[in-house]
């Protein structure tokens, strides 16, 4: 509905309706969105429930959710080329979105958790919904059709021109090719992009005229993720300076058969903190590279995940695994965990303690979008910190 409220209000320019697609935008995205580009909190309705109230565990955030956020987020963008919109597309498909599927492509996610305990999804009836592995194709299979046509259509989300080709936005860093019609000539871009293991990203034009050039504005959007200082822009091998609007860099120029545009924005690991009014996660942090929301697993850990804790002043080191999963990049920490059997030795529910123990534990991360995929057991995304 939302998305044809933006449709509406672009193509008959109604200004209250376009201003109450971005007073729900705002609502939605800045309070009351997973950060995986999940929405929806509660099952019951599968809805909205109120502002930061977003549990990780009795959590819906269903794909077709994620897939209507990007489908709204795209017609948002032909409202008004801002980066946010196109964060959150970001966001949402590679999250959200690639996890709800399994590597073989045959099972499917429709609720897509936070944290999941097994037992819990087994024996809790308000957590049922949350399942630990991927189900396969049943009778209201809404999610996996959603999910077939938003990648087999994502052509539809990577880039935008005006109707006199004067200026072209990207605003996904995906391998892709783009033809429009410039002024004076036919361009085709063809990008090639690292994204989002590294943040390299190269545009190559070539024109239907080759003797003649294209003038037009090439916008690339600065995503969100990025805030170590400027992003390198380069033409043809040299540096060159841009302008920035509405969180997209900004070169204008009279393009030439052959010409090459590098996009250089270093993906680096941060820790990510929740705004305190969101319950679930006070005290706790997630992991994200670049796009990239990650989450720890049972599997990768021998203490309870539930008792990991991550220590904000060490580094996440970077491990490239090419051979398994499709190949990702896992990353290492120097943490702890407050699992000590020792000092639980009689049964006790409770005992007394005047300061937490700890022992060192090897905390390991892989991307979200991968969970699932090799033994079933506990997954979190957001850790508790260690002060
Ligand atoms: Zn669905």
């Amino acid at each position: 509905m939302y998305s044809a409220m933006a449709d509406l209000a672009r193509l008959t320019g109604d200004v209250a309706l376009r201003e109450a697609c971005e007073r729900l935008w705002a609502n939605t995205t800045r309070k009351q969105m997973y950060i995986t580009g999940g929405i929806g909190a509660t099952h019951l309705g599968e809805a909205f429930t109120f502002d930061y109230d977003l549990p990780n565990d009795t959590v819906y955030a269903e794909t077709c959710a994620s897939i209507g956020l990007i489908f709204w987020a795209r017609r948002m963008l032909r409202l008004e080329a801002k980066s946010e919109y196109a964060d959150v597309m970001e966001r949402a498909l590679f999250n959200n979105v690639l996890g709800s599927m399994s590597r073989d492509g045959k099972h499917f996610f429709y609720v897509n958790p936070m944290e999941v305990w097994p037992e819990a999804s087994a024996k809790n009836p308000d957590r049922h919904h949350v399942k630990v592995v991927r189900q396969k194709w049943f009778g209201c299979s809404c999610c996996p059709p959603n999910v077939a046509r938003l990648l087999s259509s994502l052509n539809d989300y990577i880039y935008d021109t005006d109707e006199d080709g004067k200026q072209v936005y990207v605003h996904l860093f995906i391998g892709s090719e783009f033809g429009f019609e410039a002024v004076n000539n036919a361009v085709t871009l063809k990008q090639q992009s690292a994204l989002p293991w590294s943040g390299q990203v190269k545009f190559n034009l070539s024109l239907q005229n080759k003797t003649d050039s294209a003038s037009f504005t090439l916008l690339l959007r600065i995503p969100s993720w990025f805030q170590s200082g400027e992003p390198l822009l380069k033409v043809n091998g040299q540096q060159q300076q841009y302008s920035k609007e509405k969180g997209y860099a900004k070169v204008e120029r009279a393009w030439n058969e052959g010409d090459t545009v590098e996009w250089v924005l270093p993906v680096e690991t941060h820790f990510i903190a929740a705004h305190p009014n969101m319950r679930s996660n006070a005290g706790k942090v997630a992991i994200q590279r670049g796009p990239l929301v990650y989450c720890v697993e049972e599997t990768d850990h021998d203490e309870l995940i539930s008792s990991l804790l991550v220590n904000p002043a060490s580094e996440w080191a970077e491990r490239a695994v090419p051979d398994q999963l499709g190949g990702y990049v896992m990353l290492e920490h120097n943490g702890a965990g407050i699992n000590l059997p020792s000092l639980w030795q009689n049964d006790d529910l409770y005992r007394q303690q005047s300061r937490m123990e700890t022992k060192p534990v090897a905390i390991k991360a892989i991307p979200y979008y991968l969970w699932g995929n090799r033994e079933p057991g506990e997954m979190n995304v957001w850790l508790k910190q260690n002060s």
